[in-house]
């Protein structure tokens, strides 16, 4: 009993000293806050790292007098309905830190906006953007705010949405979970995601590129690449969500902090429908774009393509293609056509290339440039199928329509006078699948009807006619097809020479010939052209 009570005696004279301890440090910064010094942290980009520095009310531009208000946007604690009264900003560093970040990132934007030509006032906001810090909870549609679910250690953007009659967008930053330990206990090291450039600049971003990407993109594959893209660049500095540019900072759905700088590998098309498999790769490409062209035309150019890009739009082909475009349109403007082809010729071999996605300044190193430009008719080789097509059997290939965006070759089995649509799908998986550089020598491919309701006759069609139709449906399905798929693999077999771009002919026939040996085995002339920058 008695050496418990010393134990505790003893713990509690511990916690006295660092109790004192405590109260020492936290005098020294309230006496520094008797002052109400107004200090920011602001990225010094020769040094790498945050420093404070002074700024006064004016530098914020404020709107009211009272509360803290500015040009486009009104800050508010936790849910409440007022913007913070001023003398709560006052020597705030966190308060004061938000608001000279969103200022400073709003006029890089209105630079960038003004310098690609784009006439959209996007960085005005009316009504304001309301920023919220130490919100409790997350956002929800329906009642503003998900009391069962409480925000932590997060930012994130809500687009704008409909509260009270208004469409307002909004800025939310999580209150700070996380108790420093004793070690970091320092003053400039106490921050959360509302003091954190790098998480402002993510957030902001999103507000401005949902303007063009679509309000549902935030947590897309492109607008979280493009928002990292734009945290990184208006640093200047390639990694992001560190302690350095961000401590603690666990913003939604990424939880790491990452290098921008990094190898990266190739291009999964996966990464489109689920960014956190790897959402570190449109960033850091675009990175190497910025390193290729430099800062300034690289975030100009990049914002051009945002300003061209729709809600669909993944980021290869379509991005790729969009900013590919963006780049030469603009070197041509200020350098010249030379340069220009110059520059995105580079792009190619030096960025896009090597990280298995490209341009269509790339056709001609494509499978696309040497399929046939128009369509092609060959008579049906599967000879059992004359029992039936006894007038005219052919198939009919639409190769015109075949490229990146779709590389889906579409074809009618043309039996006597009916019609049947049929597909061959080209897996796309990997786009360095087309380039015959990657040592190419056939596409893999699955052959499907077109229409998913094939067994559907057309009821202006002949009771003869639908009934030949059915026949011939059933005849893909019991011949061509395997069963459980209703599909079957082909494959294109690219035919030339030794030099793997030099193709002659296109033969097709199913991968795993199986007992249709022959049923199905076409061959198309292989077409030359594509001339470097002809695509432009
Ligand atoms: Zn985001």
């Amino acid at each position: 009993m008695k050496s418990l009570e010393f134990h505790k005696n003893h713990w509690q004279q511990k916690c006295y000293i660092l109790l004192s301890l405590f109260t020492f440090l936290f005098g020294v910064n309230l006496s520094a806050e008797v002052k109400k010094e107004n200090q920011v942290l602001d990225w010094d980009g020769n040094r790498k790292q945050f420093v404070h520095k002074n700024i006064t009310f004016e530098d914020l531009g404020l709107k009211s007098k009272t509360n803290y208000i500015l040009e486009n946007f009104s800050i508010y604690s936790k849910l409440e309905q007022e913007p913070i009264p001023l003398e709560q900003v006052e020597g705030n560093l966190k308060l004061l830190t938000l608001g000279f970040q969103l200022r400073k990132i709003e006029s890089r934007f209105k630079t960038i906006v003004t310098n690609a030509g784009i006439k959209d006032k996007n960085t005005e906001f009316n009504p304001k953007v309301r920023i919220r810090v130490d919100a409790p909870f997350a956002y929800s549609p329906t009642d503003y705010y998900d009391s069962k679910v409480s925000l932590k250690n997060t930012a994130l953007t809500i687009p704008p949405a409909e509260s009270n009659g208004t469409w307002n967008s909004e800025l939310w930053f999580a209150p700070k979970w996380d108790l420093p330990v004793f070690g970091t206990f320092a003053f400039e090291r106490i921050i959360d995601t509302a003091s954190c450039p790098d998480a402002i600049y993510h957030e902001y971003t999103h507000l401005i590129t949902g303007k063009y990407l679509g309000n549902n993109a935030i947590g897309r594959s492109l607008a979280e690449g493009i928002s990292d893209y734009y945290a990184a660049s208006l640093l200047d500095h390639p990694e992001l969500y560190t302690h350095k540019t961000c401590e603690a900072v666990k913003r939604q759905l990424i939880v790491s902090a990452f290098r921008l700088d990094k190898e990266i590998g190739i291009y999964d098309a996966n990464i489109e429908s689920d960014f956190k498999k790897d959402f570190a790769f449109i960033p850091s490409l675009l990175w190497q774009y910025r390193a290729l062209v430099g800062s300034e035309l690289a975030d100009v150019t990049i914002f051009q393509a945002i300003a061209k890009t729709n809600a669909g739009d993944r980021f290869f082909p379509e991005f790729i293609n969009t900013l590919s475009d963006s780049l030469f349109t603009e070197v041509k403007k200020r350098n010249g056509e030379e340069q220009a082809k110059s520059l995105a010729m580079q792009l190619e071999s030096k960025v896009w290339i090597p990280h298995g996605v490209y341009s269509k300044l790339s056709k001609n190193q494509s499978v696309f440039s040497v399929f046939p430009k128009s369509s092609v008719r060959l008579s049906n080789s599967d000879e059992k199928s004359n029992e039936f097509c006894g007038q005219k059997n052919e198939l009919e290939f639409y190769w015109k329509e075949v490229n990146l965006e779709e590389p889906t070759l579409r074809f009618y089995w043309n039996c006597n006078s009916v019609k049947l649509p049929l597909i061959i799908q080209m897996d796309q998986t990997n786009p360095m699948n087309y380039l015959f550089s990657s040592n190419l020598h056939f596409l893999n491919g699955k052959l499907k009807f077109a229409s998913q309701n094939a067994d559907k006759v057309n009821p202006k069609l002949s009771t003869e006619n639908q009934v030949l139709y059915l026949q011939m449906v059933n005849y893909v399905k019991d011949n061509y097809f395997y069963r459980k798929t209703m599909e079957k693999e082909v494959r294109l077999y690219l035919d030339g020479g030794n030099d793997a771009s030099h193709i002659d002919t296109i033969r097709m026939e199913f991968a795993y010939l199986g007992n249709s040996k022959k049923r199905f085995r076409y061959t198309f002339p292989a077409v030359k052209d594509g001339v470097y920058g002809s695509g432009i």
